[in-house]
């Protein structure tokens, strides 16, 4: 039997691969395949119970991410994949639907100044991008909480659950040191008429067919909403793909090379891409990789999928090391661009709390974020200390960790106290214990609820590198020294909103102490900038060839790795705006709302 010839492979499912997903499965129904290398979320399948959450991560022995011992060799398929590198640790998703499945749901335009800069391409300008940010917000039911209104920080819901009072909090602050705060859009599903919500907790299908739930405010968003109110990908462009488009997803296929053909079909390395690619990959749906000699096995061992175009959409940091991997180790690829791996930002991402504050933040409750307050990212540019601040939400299982944790002799006596009561009342027969009011003084004032958390992101230098290491796994160099300026502008505004909240501490995060200088992104962007050639980036910018690899013909990156420099703002609307040009670019055909 002849070998299935597919249109096209989409590695990858996050914002980048579900929009190429669905725009090529269009054009060619049934002949677009998926491969991920996570799991599928169904409705309430996110884990919660300590021992699945325990488990909850990307831990592929083969790949060697984890330096504990203890659990080097236990494999698990999980959605957190956390990166240590160099002064820089990555957090990104693994899943049908990619890294939006514990996002945190904001739609953010870049200011203007972002396309300037100088490694921006001219067909990557504002106004080329606009049409396409407008059908990635469309798509994606972008839209503020409901109940506030953006130009007016006094407004209030009238529905007592659609307060969030850390959202309220920040307005105020920004109010008292003169920034303005704006509600950030959100792809979350409050009912499918934006101007009447649909009751908290009721479901309907989204407009292409898919239920979810009004959201229910749990503040759950960044470990997987288990209500499906986060309009995650899978919702929309991947859920059109696969029951309109007949997309065929396959999960838990972990992608380890491409390979050109040639005319016959047969591999050749030397080839450009002209007759197409096969994509060989691990399938571990069924037996983990560790079980599958891994280390011996050469991939063209592998089950691989033929195909006349390859978009990889592995993210930012798994598209550069897939084809990293392709061009410097199995050779299958030699002919990439020498600026693979340049150019990498942490979308200048910075994390700090306020513990004590004086008045409730609530920060469990609502989604996750909500508002971001400027500080010369929109207004008044500042080069070097250009970014914003949002509010983010924790988990309520988070919260009672921190309350288990809490140390204080008062709370032992408490206990202690709780106990003995508890103990009269069943030796005495007392009808009026008082075990409900020893719960209110063992949990006090819960710490938990006066903790604001403050999630700067901003402009960086973009500067960072990516290089083959061991293993044939990326590392990463980042020069963090040169964008000392705006960590510090981001503390310093850090521990201004401390003050005014009355905080009794501010921390910035920890693991940033001298003289360890490890920062945190959950923004990782660059690796295989956009540009006019090849000797500037590695995807080509020209509009009907956008997002091609030089020197590959039907060879295309659609994720973060294209994205030129940090955008300041929450990068997914860009990566989707994007990644919707690559689709045109392929497809010929202009995209609109309707999938
Ligand atoms: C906690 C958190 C909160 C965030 N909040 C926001 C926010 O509010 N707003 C915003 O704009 N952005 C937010 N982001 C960032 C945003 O989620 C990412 O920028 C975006 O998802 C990146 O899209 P992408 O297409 O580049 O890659 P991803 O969404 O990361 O998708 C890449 C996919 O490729 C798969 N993959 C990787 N390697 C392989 C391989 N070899 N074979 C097969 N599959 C592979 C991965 O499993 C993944 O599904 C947040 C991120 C995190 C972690
Ligand atoms: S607040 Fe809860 S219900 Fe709403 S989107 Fe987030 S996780 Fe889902």
């Amino acid at each position: 039997m002849t070998e299935k010839m597919f249109e096209a492979v989409v590695i990858g499912s996050g914002f980048g691969g579900a929009i190429n997903a669905c725009r090529l499965s269009r054009k060619w129904p049934g002949h677009v395949r998926v491969l991920e290398r996570g799991k599928r979320y169904p409705l309430g399948s996110f884990p919660r119970s300590p021992y699945d959450f325990a488990r909850n991560i990307w831990n592929v022995p083969h790949e060697n991410r984890s330096n504990f011992q203890e659990i080097a060799d236990e494999e698990q398929h999980g959605i957190y994949d956390v990166r240590s590198f160099q002064n820089m640790d990555v957090v990104q998703g693994a899943g049908l639907g990619g890294t939006s499945l514990i996002y945190a749901n904001v739609f953010l335009l870049p200011p203007d100044q972002v396309f300037a800069h100088p490694r921006w391409p001219e067909t990557c300008r504002r106004e080329h991008l606009g049409y396409y940010y407008d059908v990635a917000k469309s798509v994606l039911g972008s839209r503020p909480i409901p109940g506030y209104d953006s130009d007016d920080p006094e407004t209030k819901p009238s529905d007592p659950r659609r307060r969030v009072l850390r959202t309220e909090l920040f307005r105020e602050v920004a109010r008292k040191n003169n920034r303005e705060s704006r509600l950030c859009d959100l792809n979350v599903f409050f009912g499918n008429d934006f101007d009447n919500p649909l009751p908290i907790g009721e479901q309907d299908e989204n407009r292409f067919g898919a239920l979810q739930t009004s959201c229910v405010y749990c503040g759950e968003c960044m470990i997987g909403c288990n209500y499906q109110s986060k309009n995650t990908v899978d919702l929309n462009y991947l859920y059109v793909a696969e029951h309109v488009h007949k997309a065929e997803i396959l999960t838990e296929c972990l992608v380890e090379a491409i390979v050109p053909v040639d005319g016959d079909g047969q591999d050749d390395p030397a080839a450009d891409g002209a007759h197409g690619y096969r994509v060989y990959h691990w399938d571990m749906s069924e037996i983990p990789l560790k079980d599958q000699n891994p280390e011996d096995r050469p991939y063209q061992d592998l089950p691989s999928t033929l195909t006349k175009r390859v978009i990889v959409s592995a993210g930012s940091l798994g598209t550069t090391e897939l084809l990293m991997r392709c061009r410097d180790y199995l050779r299958s690829l030699p002919n990439i661009s020498q600026r693979l791996g340049e150019y990498f930002s942490g979308n200048g991402d910075f994390l700090s709390f306020a513990l004590r504050t004086e008045k409730r933040v609530g920060s469990t409750y609502g989604p996750v974020i909500t508002q971001y307050t400027d500080y010369n990212l929109f207004k008044n540019p500042d080069p070097k200390r250009a970014f914003i601040v949002e509010d983010a939400a924790f988990p309520n299982i988070m919260a009672w960790m921190i309350e288990g944790i809490r140390p204080g002799f008062s709370r032992t006596v408490t206990i202690l106290r709780a106990l003995k009561d508890f103990a009269r009342r069943f030796a005495g027969g007392r009808q009026a214990g008082r075990v409900g009011s020893s719960l209110r003084l063992v949990m006090g004032d819960a710490a938990s609820d006066r903790t604001a958390i403050l999630l700067n992101m901003g402009v960086d230098e973009s500067d960072g590198r990516f290089k083959l290491g061991p293993n044939n796994r990326i590392r990463l160099d980042w020069p963090y020294r040169n964008s000392i300026a705006l960590y510090r502008a981001i503390i310093s505004s850090g521990a201004a909103f401390a003050r005014r909240v009355w905080a009794g501490l501010f921390l910035p995060l920890l693991t940033w102490t001298w003289p360890f200088r490890r920062n945190i992104t959950v923004h990782p962007l660059g690796g295989c900038i956009l540009a006019s050639e090849a000797s500037e980036g590695v995807t080509n910018s020209e509009r009907s060839r956008f997002g091609e690899v030089f020197g590959y013909k039907g060879l295309y990156v659609a994720d973060g790795a294209l994205v030129p420099s940090a955008v300041g703002s929450n990068p997914s609307a860009t990566i989707a705006a994007l990644s919707e040009m690559v689709a045109e670019g392929i497809t010929e055909e202009k995209p609109t709302a309707d999938l």
